[in-house]
């Protein structure tokens, strides 16, 4: 356009990170509905601010009620939902934020897509194993019970697939590990690899 001349950020990524104290990265968790993302996501979340880190929890709710939410569940819109979620969690790691996101997300092809998205650096990808059959017992929505009555249909885990990864950056065993043990486990990785406190 006449006139209008490309400039480049005056302040880049890494001075946003410097005065954070901190890197931009995205914590994917995965797992079952009700293996406990959104628990573990939201406890973490709490610890970091508490801790006075920037932090952005991007969940089913704050997304599907707007960026996604003229989106369905065919395999298209599902992979346009990880696009879309990917691409803005990639803005909020250069904005110098510990991006946390909690999706089912049950294809690794989906995962691997949201990896190369947001580059393999920043990318923490966070397996919450629970079994099936725990995720049942609990059904903190209610939805295994509508899933297995035929109410619901392609449900993970019961007509659908959930494919488990075969390399995540982090593994919560939630047999062994209660809510805030696995807190600290992901604040402990995120220490270890320098995403805090890197100055
Ligand atoms: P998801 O986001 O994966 O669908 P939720 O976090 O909504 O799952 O629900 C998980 C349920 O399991 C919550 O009611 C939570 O309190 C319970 N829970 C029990 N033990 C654990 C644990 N060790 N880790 C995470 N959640 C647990």
């Amino acid at each position: 356009m006449k006139n209008i001349v490309w400039h480049p950020n005056k302040v880049t990524r890494n001075d946003r990170e410097k005065i954070k104290n901190q890197k931009g990265c995205v914590l994917w968790f995965t797992g079952l509905s009700g293996s406990g993302k959104s628990t573990i996501a939201n406890e973490l979340e709490y610890e970091l601010n508490k801790m006075r880190y920037h932090t952005y929890l991007l969940d089913g709710d704050n997304i599907r009620h707007g960026l996604i939410k003229n989106l369905g569940f065919s395999d298209l819109d599902r992979k346009e939902n990880i696009r879309r979620i990917s691409e803005v969690a990639k803005l909020f790691v250069d904005a110098g934020i510990i991006t946390i996101t909690a999706f089912i997300s049950p294809f690794i092809e989906d995962r691997e897509k949201a990896r190369e998205i947001i580059g393999t650096k920043n990318f923490i990808e966070v397996f919450v194993d629970t079994p099936l059959e725990v995720c049942i017992q609990r059904d903190p929505k209610g939805l295994y019970k509508k899933a297995l009555n035929g109410e619901i249909k392609n449900f993970t885990g019961i007509d659908s697939p959930y494919e488990r990864p075969l390399s995540p950056e982090i593994i919560i065993d939630t047999k062994k590990y209660d809510i805030i043990s696995s807190v600290s486990l992901i604040i402990d990785y995120l220490k270890n690899k320098k995403y805090l406190d890197f100055r």
